[in-house]
């Protein structure tokens, strides 16, 4: 199938037909991207000579909703991957939490040259504004207080920021349209809430941050974690992201996954439409 091209100045109607969302992954790697700084590991040596899906940007994706353009998160380098990726218009930008690679891009909105809401947790916003991170975004970036575990509105769709445990405070996303849930589950511990569980329970389609294969932590989920969550809550179709070098090259976790019903494994500039 070829793949799916954006057109970002069409309207939602003639560039959706009868699509939901467009989700579009502009970075897919973890802290450190694929190849990492300086690493001789075979999978950051393998991406360095073959390129291509193996190369992995620092986490980033855009949420195309009816008339709404939803950045979640903006990692040190986001213009430029907005830049390769044709994102010429930002609605909103959702940030999950204060780790750098998540956010330390949001200093480069000052220069957008429009106006963006900022969906942030209020407390998140604190610490932001405390690291001088928002500080040139006062002209450019309207604040839009989220609260874990609480909606907000749009016109025909809306999202719900809900808590989940990772080292600092971090927020997953719960984005609704009509009788469709997706999910996005950020850097996450495998402990959920219940809440979380519930928000997750028979959704239509969950992302997760991924960075390892196996390795277990408390600080976030592997792609065995992910794949025990799809069956155990009823998901209907699991995408992996956010995928470190430690885990497997992109050919070889695509391999793996294969032998699972509705699982995929993003990739930089990946294109999914729901
Ligand atoms: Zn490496
Ligand atoms: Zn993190
Ligand atoms: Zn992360």
């Amino acid at each position: 199938m070829a793949p799916l091209q954006r057109h970002p100045k069409d309207g939602f109607g003639s560039r959706y037909g009868d699509a939901i969302m467009y989700i579009h992954f502009l970075g897919t790697g973890a802290a450190e991207g694929i190849p990492a700084i300086n690493c001789r590991c075979a999978h950051c040596v393998r991406a360095r000579t073959q390129g291509g899906k193996l190369i992995r940007e620092r986490n980033a994706i855009l949420f195309s909703l009816q008339d709404y353009e939803l950045l979640v998160d903006t990692p040190p380098h986001i213009g430029e991957l907005l830049a390769r990726h044709g994102v010429e218009h930002i609605d909103g930008i959702f940030l999950t939490h204060e780790h750098y690679d998540h956010v330390n891009g949001i200093v480069d909105f000052a220069y957008w040259g429009e106006r963006v809401d900022l969906l942030v947790e209020q407390g998140l916003h604190q610490r932001l504004k405390r690291q001088g991170l928002l500080a040139g975004l006062k002209q450019v970036g309207f604040h839009l207080v989220c609260r874990q575990g609480v909606a907000v509105r749009f016109d025909g769709f809306f999202i719900t920021p809900f808590a989940v445990l990772h080292g600092v405070p971090c927020f997953g996303l719960a984005i609704y349209y009509e009788d469709f849930k997706v999910i996005y589950l950020s850097d996450s511990s495998v402990e959920l809430t219940h809440q979380a569980r519930c928000l997750i329970r028979g959704a239509d389609l969950l992302i997760a941050n991924t960075p390892f294969f196996d390795r277990s932590g408390n600080e976030h989920l592997n792609v065995l974690d992910a794949l025990h969550l799809k069956d155990d809550l009823g998901v209907k179709r699991l995408i992996l992201t956010h995928i470190n070098h430690h885990n497997r090259p992109h050919d070889e976790l695509e391999a793996y996954v294969e032998e699972f019903e509705n699982v995929q494994v993003a990739y930089d500039g990946m294109l999914v439409k729901v």
